[in-house]
């Protein structure tokens, strides 16, 4: 094994665990993994509120563009300790259920609205390879005007809580279902559903614990030796390579890996890198609410099969909607008798889109009767609330120019920043994606080998699609 010294990572969530565990598995011993809270995980924990629910940092779809992360997965739980589902996810407008993806199931549309959908599909402008043209304009020329102004905007910005033109385009790739006129036009003649597409059309879920056992049974694996929760690095001083902690504790190393934001991390560097910090403050984010509703009671037979539903208009505050305890029954209490169920939603906030943080719970309940997922607020037995400071790291327009100039410099730094607000990139910042950063940021620095998901996303994503 080579010897590289000491390996400090700062961050147990999955990146900072995907390191970890890598590292173990190479019976690598000098390492160490720093928290600041007092349990691993970061935002794939879960929690259970005081009535018995379960809950996620929102619905976390598990699916994997990876063997590797899929055998660490079922070290993880065991093959007994996974569920499987199909996916079912829908649009709520115009008062009916639309599939999704809603551009391919335009049919179940009121007539009006159907045909506008066609209509500006059938005129949109010529579709031009622009890695850099805006979120927007990829929409007009990718899906036309129609379902643009009828479900893209609206449902992205509530998503997002940024219009499209102010983001991106680069790191659409297979995030976003695009749209063939004749499958379209086929499908209303047929009268025929179109429902399968992306990687996630299954996925799989844990028996017991939600997402969060995941990585409560990786750091157990980690174990104490290596793994330090309640630990949070406050000053980072890469030219002496040592990490300060708020008790004041110096934590040496020679190779660090930080998954704090690159914003927060900014704030910890000793000296100061004006550039890092700069660039940083200009990245945007959103902020993530999520509500969850534990309730009793008839479900809504509308609800009967689905795991989650998009919400693009102004009836609710929330994005999606994620029917929870059909992810696994143990994800509320007294399973065994049927008596509950739960809902979970997602609303987000930013700047140009802010929240009533004192009234979301009230709004996000009166959503919940105007959309008829819930009949009557008798039903309510449990109501939890968390927010993700940092949820969404938003690919704005400005975002890879910004990277450009953060990343050199870390790097002179001696500083390793990767994983879902480590990185910055959202196209590569689910479970999957993060875990595996942590794994090849350690094949890089002991072997040299050239890390895939933070450098090419595009390739690593792709991946998916050999499987
Ligand atoms: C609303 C929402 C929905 C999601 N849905 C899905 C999904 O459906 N499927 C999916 O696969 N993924 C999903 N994800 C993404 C998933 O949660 C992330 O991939 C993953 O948590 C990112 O891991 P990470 O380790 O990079 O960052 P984090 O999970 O943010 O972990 C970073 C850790 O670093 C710690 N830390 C920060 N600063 C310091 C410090 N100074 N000192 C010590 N410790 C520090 C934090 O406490 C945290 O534990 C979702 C995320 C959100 C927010």
């Amino acid at each position: 094994m080579n010897n590289k010294g000491r390996l400090l990572i700062i961050g147990a969530g999955p990146t900072g665990i995907g390191a970890a565990y890598r590292l173990k598995k190479l019976g690598y011993e000098d390492f160490l993994l720093v928290e600041a809270a007092p349990k691993a995980g970061g935002l794939a924990r879960s929690f259970v509120d005081d009535k018995g629910f379960t809950w996620d940092i929102g619905g976390h779809v598990q699916f994997s563009h990876y063997d590797y992360f899929d055998a660490a997965m079922k070290e993880a739980l065991g093959e007994e300790g996974w569920l499987y589902h199909e996916r079912e996810s829908w649009v709520w407008i115009a008062d009916r259920f639309v599939p999704y993806p809603f551009q391919n199931n335009i049919r179940y549309l009121p007539r009006e609205m159907a045909a506008k959908a066609i209509r500006g599909l059938i005129n949109r402008p010529p579709f031009k390879a622009d890695p850099n043209k805006d979120f927007g304009t990829w929409i007009d020329q990718m899906m036309g005007e129609g379902l643009k102004e009828i479900f893209m905007a609206p449902y992205n910005y509530k998503v997002w809580a940024y219009p499209v033109d102010m983001m991106g385009s680069g790191w659409l790739g297979e995030r976003v279902a695009t749209v063939d006129l004749s499958r379209v036009t086929e499908n209303i003649l047929m009268e025929r559903d179109d429902l399968s597409w992306g990687p996630n059309n299954t996925f799989q879920f844990p028996r017991h614990g939600g997402t969060g056992a995941i990585w409560a049974a990786l750091a157990e694996q980690i174990g104490d030796k290596h793994l330090r929760c309640n630990t949070h690095i406050v000053s980072l001083d890469w030219q002496n390579k040592v990490a300060i902690t708020a008790e004041g504790e110096k934590l040496e190393y020679d190779h660090v890996l930080t998954t704090m934001p690159l914003d927060t991390l900014s704030k910890t560097l000793t000296p100061e890198l004006p550039v890092v910090t700069e660039a940083s403050h200009q990245l945007l984010r959103s902020h993530s609410h999520i509500l969850g509703i534990g309730l009793t009671g008839e479900m809504p037979s509308k609800l009967a099969k689905k795991c989650w539903m998009y919400f693009p208009e102004d009836n609710c505050p929330f994005y999606r909607v994620t029917v929870f305890s059909h992810y696994s029954p143990n994800n509320v209490p007294e399973p065994e008798t049927g008596k509950y169920w739960s809902l979970m939603t997602e609303t987000s906030e930013s700047t140009h889109k802010p929240v009533n943080r004192e009234q979301l719970m009230e709004e996000t309940i009166q959503g919940l009767l105007n959309t008829g997922l819930i009949h009557d607020r008798s039903q309510i037995v449990s109501q939890w609330s968390y927010v993700a400071e940092h949820g969404y790291p938003t690919p704005s327009l400005q975002r890879n120019a910004l990277l450009s100039k953060i990343e050199p410099e870390l790097k002179k730094a001696g500083v390793g920043s990767r994983g879902r607000f480590g990185a910055w990139k959202y196209e590569v910042s689910n479970q999957d994606h993060s875990f595996m950063q942590g794994v090849e940021w350690v094949n890089s620095t002991l072997f040299d080998v050239p890390e895939l998901t933070v450098r090419f996303p595009d390739t690593a994503n792709a991946m998916w699609g050999r499987k």
